[in-house]
């Protein structure tokens, strides 16, 4: 059992309290969504920006490379540029809802 500084009032709780007892400051909650965007909304920011980042931050290296593959596999087929955009754009969004999917996985 650990201590853990509380938040809003500074006293020492234990960490498996759901809430503060002194200003009643609730732990649990708080912990969920903190794990929540830094397993969750941290990635797939990254991959929004950076396709296949939130793959490699999640250590799936195997995910953050295969949209470069794909892009590349995809510019190489498609001869019509809007076809090219819009492969390129699918494979984008597809490896957005994967990042969103290592996460559901790892929790
Ligand atoms: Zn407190």
């Amino acid at each position: 059992m650990a201590l853990s500084e509380c938040p809003d009032c500074g006293r020492l709780v234990s960490d498996q309290a759901d809430s503060c007892p002194s200003c009643g400051y609730p732990f649990h909650t708080i912990d969920t969504k903190e794990r929540d965007v830094a397993g969750h909304g941290v990635p797939a920011l990254f991959s929004f920006f950076v396709p296949g980042l939130g793959q490699l931050i999640k250590g799936d290296y195997l995910g953050a490379v295969a949209p470069y593959v794909l892009a590349y596999l995809a510019i190489q087929i498609f001869n019509n540029l809007f076809h090219k955009f819009l492969a390129l754009v699918a494979i984008w969004v597809l490896q957005l809802v994967d990042t969103y999917r290592i996460k559901r996985k790892t929790n």
